[in-house]
């Protein structure tokens, strides 16, 4: 607190992302970071970037990162919005196109950064509840807003929606902005991309951090319609003309190009949930059905902030939110198999 904050200052919530601790063999399955490394190709690049042209700026219009999103899923450039990470891009989404005389639609669990994004820039939101399997129901969307905004699949649930369910979720709402967070899309849900050459109110959201194994570059686009971009563009010119350096900017063109590395590391990561979730349910643990790089879940007889701990001190980091319905619930990425086998082996000693 200080005599020196703005007002909305004193008004915000600010999120609070899961625990960076540095220690010795910690198995850290808290952030859903991939456990694999980025697209050798694109260390490489990034190497060949750092020298004494970093003296220039840096492309301000990301030319070459627009260019290799566009040519990845057949757009065109301006189509095509890049960020300092998704965050970043949804921060822009939320102030340039979220914000209506109508609320807000989203989930009342998903993303707790949506919330915040309201409260910083001043959007009235409608939470709207996932049904009893936790999942998102289009038809509970049927009401009158300004926008909508979901990830798919969601999080911390993991589960997805079929295209069927958000192409309606678009029919219905043709005078607002739908937008699709699809930071886990890779690891096995369909992409809304395929829909956007039919619907000009929608803006799908998607991240390096996750499937290209790029958290600490911190690199985002978004997708849709050339007025929505140009939206996002003001945006981003009001705020910070250059938000990619050089190095971020050759990193991500050569990451989004090895489509290759993504397939091979995300089945890994496929491969590994489904034998994680079979042991879980060994373990009597409940494990919603996910389509992310995490897998949700509770135990009928265990209390989720107690598993949280009990792992903790065997050096495995999960995430746990005290938030209502989820209480119970752990969020686990899937890490490599020998980080899944220890998880499982600590489990054992905990739940038995
Ligand atoms: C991880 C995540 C993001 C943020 O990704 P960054 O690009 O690292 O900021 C956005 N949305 C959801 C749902 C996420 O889980």
């Amino acid at each position: 607190m200080s005599r020196f904050w703005s007002d909305i200052v004193h008004e915000l919530t600010p999120y609070t992302p899961g625990e960076q601790v540095r220690m010795p063999n910690l198995i850290k399955l808290n952030t859903n970071e991939n456990p694999y490394g980025p697209s050798p190709k694109a260390v490489a690049a990034m190497q060949a970037a750092v020298g004494d042209s970093l003296r220039l700026y840096s492309d301000p219009a990301n030319a070459t990162v627009k260019d290799a999103v566009a040519k990845r899923f057949g757009l065109t450039r301006e189509q095509v919005f890049v960020g300092n990470s998704s965050d970043e891009v949804l921060a822009h989404t939320f102030h340039a196109l979220l914000k209506h005389d109508k609320p807000l639609l989203c989930p009342d669990i998903s993303y707790s950064f949506y919330p915040t994004y309201c409260s910083l820039y001043g959007i009235e939101a409608v939470q709207v509840p996932l049904n009893v399997r936790f999942e998102i129901d289009v038809a509970d969307y049927a009401q009158p807003c300004g926008a909508i905004i979901i990830a798919n699949p969601n999080a911390p649930t993991g589960i997805a929606l079929p295209l069927s369910q958000i192409e309606a979720l678009l029919d219905a709402h043709p005078d607002q902005v739908v937008v699709v967070d699809e930071a886990y899309v890779d690891f096995g849900a369909d992409s809304a991309i395929a829909l956007l050459d039919r619907y000009d109110n929608l803006l799908v959201v998607q991240t390096l951090s996750k499937s290209r194994s790029l958290a600490g570059l911190r690199v985002g686009f978004a997708v849709g319609h050339p007025d929505l971009i140009a939206g996002l563009e003001r945006v981003k010119n009001s705020f910070n003309c250059y938000p990619l350096g050089q190095v971020a900017q050759a990193g991500a063109v050569a990451a989004i190009e090895d489509a290759a590395h993504m397939a091979r590391t995300s089945q890994a990561i496929i491969t590994t949930r489904a034998w994680l979730t079979a042991r879980m349910v060994e373990l009597g643990f409940e494990v919603l059905p996910s389509q992310a790089n995490f897998i949700f879940a509770r135990h009928p007889r265990h209390d989720g902030a107690g598993i949280a701990a009990a792992l903790r001190e065997r050096a495995i980091l999960v995430r746990h939110f005290k938030q209502a319905r989820i209480d119970q619930f752990l969020r686990i990425s899937i890490g490599t198999d020998a980080e899944c086998a220890a998880l499982i082996d600590a489990l054992k000693a905990i739940v038995f």
